[in-house]
């Protein structure tokens, strides 16, 4: 596919796309497995914080599993798309271990809309560090208020920015857990095709990253994984702040 190719003119579906398994697969997955039975262990209470992309539905997949206390979270910002309020909804039936959902204070949106607009997020990076600070890291904040560790489905291979995420970041007084950290793309659709796992719809679409529909948008090959992300920004800017450790912080 050429980047001026029409993504939605191609059939393929993600698992059929992507599936792929490193020669190593199997003692990957067997690293992930005891990593989140540690955590369970070791470090609770703890959560999986859930965006509803392929990582994140392989380690819900993987706590399920193993019947681990391993609660799950996702924020729901208000600006997400209809596919992942789906797999949103049907995750809530499907997993045996609960699954949170916390949204932003209507009254900081609502304000925040009112003063600044819906694309606010287009006018600079402040102004969409803004709205990330209302829609996300505030109900982030909450989300983790009484947890020891907290898990993600962050992988070295993702971005230059993360391409040194380490298995166990115990740097922060929160441990966070990243135990896809060394799977590729082809490692995830792997777990997903030959497992059954619901997936988001969006990934059919070309959409590598999940996030809010107005800063989410399909990529054509090669591009970078991230690049559907803030896509208007620099690649330095591209995070929300939900990976940014606090001394990397800028000030509020
Ligand atoms: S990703 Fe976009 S819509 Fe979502 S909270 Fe951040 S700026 Fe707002």
């Amino acid at each position: 596919m050429t980047a001026s190719t029409d993504a939605s003119t191609l059939q393929a579906r993600a698992p059929q796309l992507h599936a792929h398994a490193s020669a190593d697969f199997n003692a990957k997955l067997a690293r992930t497995q005891a990593l989140l039975q540690r955590a369970a262990a070791d470090f609770a209470p703890v959560t999986q914080a859930s965006s509803l992309g392929a990582e994140d539905v392989v380690i819900t997949h993987i706590i399920n599993a193993l019947a681990l206390d391993i609660p799950i979270f996702v924020l729901e910002t208000g600006a997400l798309h209809a596919e992942t309020l789906a797999l949103l909804a049907r995750t809530r039936v499907a997993s045996r271990v609960p699954v949170t959902v916390y949204r932003p204070v209507q009254e900081a949106v609502v304000q925040f809309v009112a003063r600044e607009g819906q694309d606010a997020m287009y006018r600079s990076i402040d102004l969409r560090k803004a709205c990330c600070g209302i829609r996300k890291m505030e109900p982030l904040a909450r989300a983790l208020a009484d947890q020891k560790a907290w898990i993600t489905g962050l992988r070295r291979e993702q971005s230059a920015a993360r391409a040194e995420v380490p298995a166990i970041d115990t740097t922060e007084a929160r441990a966070k857990f990243n135990p896809l950290s060394d799977w590729t793309w082809g490692d995830v659709w792997h777990y997903i095709a030959t497992r059954g796992v619901d997936y988001n719809a969006l990934h059919d679409q070309f959409y590598p990253s999940i996030g809010c529909a107005p800063c989410t948008r399909a990529i054509s090959l090669g591009e970078e994984f991230r690049a559907g992300r803030w896509w208007w920004e620099d690649e330095a800017a591209k995070e929300c702040g939900l990976h940014v450790k606090h001394n990397e912080r800028a000030p509020a």
